[in-house]
């Protein structure tokens, strides 16, 4: 008997006991490829030799040392380093210990921001529906994931949320690209008519919806009349890259595909790569400005910011992919993965889309390709492809969203940057085996 909760109290987990590539191994001996890095964290694979050595030189020379009273060399290279290939206006980094605590410290940044410069008044959060920002208080008050915030409501702060860009399921027929994405970010600036333009703090959107719905990229011009309206009406731009950032896309920031820059970014997943829990918020000029003038400090902060081990990890799994070149791997395999997904499913009665950029893909799964009516949840059928894949020696991240009563299944695709076109095959093989099996 464990005497650990475990999220799913009545599961019965495999111990995870090794991992080699893009491998992992259970206690049993059992070898599972990961083509989700979990929850698209592990991005160099498990047991990089180059991240282990540069985790045992840290934890010789210094493993924690806090930040009121220090700064520490790994960090402040790591801001260095992030800051050099951040969107056009970043400067500075501000390190935490994951995704959501990203999300919380951006929004209280862009909150500050408004203190510091005048505009008190500037408190409103707008967010999507088919989003996740993390599990904390704030980061879920952002989310528009019902499923999770249903019975926290009552504790959540006021956040108001608009409809995501998702060709599949919102743009009409014979509505173009181009034409939908504009619609799609009228609803932002609707919204801050609606609440009044001075209220408003910050509008919160991953650039590729991860969690809630399996890698689903805005259409081209979206992000960038985004950026319009935000500019319009002085709100703040938040992306959240916590999943689909940190080269998982092909390109180091998902936002440069858009063509748009933040104000303020989060990051967390691939950025250590799961050899340490780190987290990052990419900051603003603008903002840093706002703080360094006003009253010259932050009012956050955790125990471990700015961890000395994290930071040296995330700077080792930084190296290696820039050494190695790994994102044009990760442009060329996602490119072999796309492929082999439309081969397979293309023409699969009950995969309504397959989407997605780099090695951040999904595939939607329906009862009705014509109607693009989802399954009843009550079949459970993501997890029951999860289980399914397990048995054939596959992890993949099985994702559900609720978007106005539509819950659809999804199964997203992360696997390693290292993932070679052999491997993809067989991550592709198994997974439709494991869908087909999940479906009878
Ligand atoms: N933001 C996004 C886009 C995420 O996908 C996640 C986690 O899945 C988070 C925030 C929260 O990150 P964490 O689980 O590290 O707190």
């Amino acid at each position: 008997m464990t005497h650990i909760l475990h999220r799913q109290i009545h599961a019965t987990l495999p111990v995870a006991a090794g991992g080699k590539g893009i491998e992992l191994f259970d206690r049993d001996g059992r070898a599972y490829i990961d083509a989700s890095g979990g929850a698209a964290v592990s991005c160099l694979g498990h047991g990089h030799p180059d991240v282990t050595a540069a985790l045992h030189a840290q934890a010789d020379k210094l493993a924690y040392a806090h930040t009121s009273f220090f700064t520490n060399e790994p960090a402040e290279t790591l801001a260095d380093k992030l800051v050099a290939g951040a969107p056009q206006g970043i400067s500075h980094a501000y390190f935490v210990s994951g995704g959501s605590e990203a999300v919380e410290a951006a929004l209280k940044m862009a909150r500050q921001f408004f203190v510091e410069t005048g505009k008190p008044e500037r408190r409103n959060v707008i967010a999507r529906r088919q989003s996740y920002h993390g599990n904390t208080l704030g980061a879920l008050a952002a989310g528009g994931n019902e499923w999770r915030r249903a019975q926290f409501r009552p504790l959540l702060i006021d956040t108001h949320h608009i409809d995501p860009c998702y060709a599949y399921r919102f743009q009409e027929a014979g509505e173009s690209e181009e034409a939908y994405g504009l619609r799609a970010a009228q609803a932002l600036e609707d919204k801050i008519l609606e609440l009044g333009p001075d209220t408003v703090m910050a509008f919160v959107a991953e650039p590729v919806v991860g969690a809630t719905a399996g890698a689903v990229p805005a259409v081209p011009g979206y992000f960038g009349r985004i950026r319009e309206i935000c500019d319009r009406y002085g709100v703040l731009l938040i992306l959240d890259e916590v999943m689909c950032g940190m080269g998982r896309t092909g390109t180091l920031h998902a936002c440069e595909q858009d063509s748009v820059a933040p104000d303020l970014m989060t990051i967390a997943k691939g950025l250590g790569g799961g050899y340490q829990p780190i987290g990052a918020v990419l900051l603003s000029r603008r903002i840093f400005d706002a703080f360094a003038k006003g009253s010259g400090f932050f009012q956050h902060g955790h125990t471990y910011i700015c961890h000395p081990m994290a930071c040296a990890a995330a700077l080792a799994v930084q190296e290696v992919i820039a050494r190695d070149d790994l994102l044009a791997n990760v442009r060329a395999m996602g490119a072999h993965l796309s492929r082999q997904l439309g081969e397979r499913f293309g023409n699969h009665p009950h995969i309504g889309d397959i989407r997605g950029r780099g090695l951040f893909m999904g595939v939607e799964l329906v009862e009705d390709r014509s109607t693009k009516a989802p399954f009843d949840p009550k079949l459970k059928l993501n997890t029951k492809i999860k289980r399914e894949a397990m048995a054939r020696g596959l992890l993949v991240y099985p994702a559900g969203g609720t978007i106005d009563g539509i819950r659809g299944d999804h199964v997203l695709l992360a696997p390693p940057f290292i993932i070679d076109a052999t491997a993809i095959d067989a991550v592709v093989d198994r997974l439709g085996d494991a869908i087909d099996a999940a479906l009878a």
